[in-house]
């Protein structure tokens, strides 16, 4: 599969760096009969998306990048912190009923819940709320501490973890979200303060934003 799509033109001064590079871009205009001026932006274009490289007084040279590195280093770039939603939080006391609202009402599928000053307790997905609902108790009285997944076994990721990282803990795990956290060492060891909420969403957003969309 081609993940970016190359003009007749574009390929052309592929093969033409490949080729004679390094080769400067007045050189590579005379052997497509064009004016430097009209290669310029497609110059820009493979070098800005790592295929070529351009130095100074020396001229472009072939990278050997494949169109497929480029995305795992465009991927592998962005970080958690500019794509993250923000959290949906609630103590642990609160009934499994409530939280079945908020997810309704915030639009979720996983809330997280934390303690006083923002430590994560624990997480409940839809799930989990299915699971209690058809269990026979009360869900006006059982608390949603009682069914959440609970520290330590919380996958979890960080604002500047990348998002290509954060992607494949969603897959690896088989989960639909992560917290993003910061570390509390002051408060003792695994205590983390919820930041943010990284999601498939999230990444569905930032793949289509990258297409241009
Ligand atoms: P759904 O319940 O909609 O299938 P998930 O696949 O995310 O959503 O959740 C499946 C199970 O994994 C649930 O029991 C949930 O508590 C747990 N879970 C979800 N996200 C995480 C996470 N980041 N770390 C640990 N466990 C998680």
């Amino acid at each position: 599969m081609n993940y970016i799509e190359l003009t007749k033109r574009q390929e052309k001064i592929i093969e033409i760096v490949r080729n004679h590079g390094p080769i400067t871009g007045e050189e590579i205009a005379q052997m497509l009969n064009l004016s430097r001026a009209a290669l310029r932006p497609d110059l820009a274009i493979l070098t800005m998306a790592g295929l070529l490289g351009a130095r100074p007084r020396v001229g472009y040279y072939y990278t050997g990048r494949e169109p497929r590195d480029v995305i795992a280093g465009v991927l592998g770039n962005i970080r958690v912190q500019e794509v993250q939603s923000r959290p949906i939080v609630v103590r642990e006391d609160v009934t499994v009923y409530d939280a079945i609202v908020t997810m309704f009402i915030e639009d979720v599928g996983t809330i997280f819940v934390v303690s006083e000053g923002g430590f994560l307790e624990g997480l409940a997905s839809r799930k989990d709320m299915l699971k209690a609902s058809m269990g026979g108790k009360d869900i006006n009285k059982l608390p949603v501490g009682v069914v959440m997944t609970r520290m330590p076994n919380i996958i979890v990721t960080y604002p500047d973890e990348s998002v290509l990282r954060a992607a494949e803990k969603l897959i690896h795990h088989q989960v639909d979200s992560l917290p993003v956290v910061e570390p509390a060492p002051q408060e003792g060891a695994e205590k983390y303060r919820v930041v943010g909420r990284f999601t498939k969403t999230n990444i569905t957003r930032l793949f289509v934003s990258l297409a241009g969309k």
